[in-house]
């Protein structure tokens, strides 16, 4: 299924957060019933207060519902160094895994973003998160605390602008944001600190040895460029 979301932003753009029971912790479990709406609010507020800055309107566009939660867990990501077959038969047993969990309705513009909540007790390394362009499937791996809450809307929306097609701007071996693209002012004089981390960059860098990874999505800005990549700039 090839969408192109990003190409006119004109339709609504359906975002389904289903929670999922990743471990057998009943803390973990209890969490996720805790769960309301309004913990995902920021979520559309952030991205139509971001693309208001790029002259565009997006109130009545991006719609973002809290699914009931589910106890199956997809197939584990496959680690980076995994070779391209690897990730194909991954993503296939993905879009299986979401078809057997009855999630699988093809209306147009329907994200599914999956929550792994995991007990940070359950002492499994949370892998990371993914956003599947093709598939509009995005996977956050989320350890099941309150304080988290927050960061887990940063990598949330992460991981949807990568399913909008935004590339990340981070390094990956050391999480370090890569000049100029992962800065919000990539033209500061001084380069830093850095008021806020680009949201494909992650972290603002503070110092010339030293950066923050942002834990709320007020700790973030959304670039010229990412725009671009999402298609809110032509
Ligand atoms: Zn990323």
């Amino acid at each position: 299924m090839q969408l192109s979301i990003a190409e006119d932003w004109s339709g609504v753009v359906t975002i389904k957060v289903i929670p999922v029971i990743a471990d057998d912790h009943l803390n973990t479990a209890k969490f996720v019933r805790s769960l309301r709406p309004k913990d995902f609010d920021e979520v559309s507020r952030y991205l139509v207060q971001s693309a208001k800055g790029y002259g565009l309107e997006l109130s009545n566009v991006i719609q973002v519902d809290l699914e009931a939660p589910i106890n199956s867990a997809p197939p584990s990501i496959p680690q980076a160094g995994n070779s391209r077959l690897d990730l194909i038969i991954w993503s296939l047993r993905l879009r299986w895994w979401a078809w057997n969990n009855q999630l699988s309705d093809h209306q147009d513009y329907h994200i599914r973003l999956f929550m792994l909540y995991q007990s940070p007790a359950s002492g499994v390394s949370l892998s990371h998160s993914t956003g599947l362009r093709n598939g509009l499937i995005g996977l956050i791996n989320a350890r099941a605390l309150r304080p988290n809450k927050r960061f887990h809307n940063v990598v949330l929306v992460h991981e949807l602008l990568h399913i909008f097609g935004a590339t990340d701007k981070y390094d990956i071996a050391t999480g370090r944001p890569i000049y100029p693209q992962g800065y919000v002012l990539p033209n500061a004089k001084p380069y830093w600190p850095q008021p806020h981390a680009e949201i494909m960059g992650r972290a603002r860098q503070i110092s010339a040895d030293s950066f923050e990874v942002a834990e709320r999505l007020s700790q973030t800005r959304l670039s010229e460029l990412t725009a671009s990549e999402i298609g809110w700039l032509k």
